[in-house]
């Protein structure tokens, strides 16, 4: 048994009601009474006040508990000088919280306070190199910051500030719009009087300095120090530089650091080589165009070797990203086919917890094959000593040419045969393709010349005698 029934009676529920019947009650009530949408109804005001009361001490276990025993007097002697909150709070918080309100359009009918500025995002280039050896770099913002002269009132003088009576100092208000018969829909607007802000300044008492809007643009400089190791798409913070404003924590800027395309190297030739003979000048050692791996901590750089590196090993000299002059050797292991693969530990992109440790760094190989130029440039001597040298061929070399014109009778269908030799050439994917649609187009008018002797008529053509 409950000491009063007046909150239950407000919210239309029995006093055995649980949590969830109590929040939908209040939902349906809080909407058909909330002051916005009977603007010309005093009493709906009162009604709305009431409800949101029972609403705030029903869903509250403790205070619950203690309306159930001992009714309002309870409420009052028991907890917190029996104050409620403002009805408009508890509405909000309830329809709040991200979601779409009533009355569509963000964050419910109710307007709900921001406490902070929004954040503001910037995106800052980065090369590989920078990246790698990591940056300090200096940009300019321009962002508002309380007025130094009124020290952000917008008015030297006491009691100039007005609460603005378009909106009753909330900053938005709700409008209705009408949808259909008997449909309304109501959606928050800004407040035109008070730009939104809920005040209003008369113009002879506003601040000559920021003219009453309290803040004031100005530049600054800022420094971003970007650590070692760092990933693109990381976000550096600066706390609070992002606008001010009277009563608001000013948010953040937030940094994004973006790879910048620039970074080709030296050698803008994707597959690294340096020309021949020995190196005198360290300083004449080139970059190659390094490209970070998905791993975030690899490097890839691309590599071109002759035919003698691929079979006999190379030693490459590169300048690596923070201008150290690195030789790598290949594996004496393996003979290199093109598009191999190799490693080098430790000589990627600094790991960002731990700069001192690195990634890997790949080497795709290129094996530059020797031109027919330079292969029929060699003397048949040459020629012999190259065949001496290289492993025997596995097609018998030219043993096959003695079978050329030959007959034969096949096992199969005792036919005979003569046997016959054809060329092959490179491949032209272009001319391939070409070839293709050819046999399609042909292929096409084969089928159509079925039932139309004409074959080689265009399609538009049939159609349009058909008709
Ligand atoms: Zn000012
Ligand atoms: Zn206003």
């Amino acid at each position: 048994m409950v000491k009063e029934r007046k909150y239950y009676d407000l919210l239309e529920v029995d006093p055995t009601a649980g949590t969830a019947e109590i929040k939908k009650a209040y939902r349906k009530l809080a909407i058909r009474w909330h002051p916005d949408k009977n603007p010309n109804n005093p009493e709906a005001a009162e009604k709305f006040k009431e409800i949101s009361q029972a609403y705030e001490v029903l869903s509250d276990d403790d205070k619950r508990k203690l309306y159930d025993q001992h009714g309002e007097e309870g409420l009052k002697e028991g907890g917190g000088g029996g104050g409620f909150h403002d009805a408009n709070d508890i509405f909000s918080q309830f329809f709040g919280g991200g979601g779409f309100g009533p009355f569509g359009g963000r964050g419910g009918g109710a307007a709900r306070k921001p406490t902070r500025t929004p954040d503001v995002q910037h995106q800052v280039g980065l090369t590989l190199q920078d990246f790698y050896r990591g940056r300090t770099k200096k940009f300019k913002v321009t962002r508002q910051t309380l007025c130094q002269s009124c020290r952000g009132k917008g008015s030297l003088k006491d009691g100039a500030v007005q609460k603005c009576t378009g909106c009753k100092g909330q900053g938005v208000r709700i409008v209705m719009h009408r949808i259909g018969p008997g449909m309304v829909q109501q959606s928050q607007q800004a407040c035109p009087e008070c730009n939104a802000t809920g005040e209003v300044i008369k113009r002879e008492d506003a601040c000559v300095d920021c003219k009453g809007k309290k803040t004031k643009p100005t530049v600054e400089m800022l420094e971003l120090v970007v650590p070692r190791g760092k990933q693109p798409g990381a976000k550096i913070p600066f706390y609070n530089k992002a606008d001010e404003a009277a009563d608001l924590e000013a948010g953040d800027i937030v940094v994004i650091l973006a790879p910048i395309e620039e970074d080709a190297g030296d050698d803008k030739n994707t597959s690294f080589s340096i020309p021949a003979g020995p190196i005198k000048d360290p300083l004449s050692i080139k970059r190659p165009h390094f490209q970070r791996l998905k791993t975030g901590v690899d490097l890839v750089m691309e590599v071109g070797i002759s035919l003698q590196e691929a079979l006999l090993g190379f030693r490459l000299a590169f300048r690596h990203l923070d201008d150290r002059i690195v030789v790598v050797e290949s594996p004496s292991s393996t003979v290199l086919e093109n598009e191999a693969i190799l490693t080098v530990e430790n000589e990627g992109m600094p790991l960002e917890h731990n700069p001192a440790r690195h990634g890997d760094l790949i080497i795709k190989i290129n094996v530059r094959m020797p031109t027919v130029r330079e292969i029929r440039a060699l003397k048949p001597d040459q020629l012999d000593a190259l065949k001496a040298i290289l492993p025997p061929p596995v097609h018998g070399g030219g043993a096959p040419e003695n079978l050329v014109g030959q007959h034969f009778k096949s096992a199969i269908d005792d036919e005979e045969y003569e046997v016959s030799m054809v060329s092959a050439t490179p491949y032209d994917p272009e001319a391939h393709k070409d070839k293709q649609r050819q046999r399609h187009q042909d292929a096409r008018h084969a089928r159509e010349g079925d039932d139309d002797d004409d074959d080689d008529q265009p399609r538009g053509g049939q159609q349009c005698r058909q008709m």
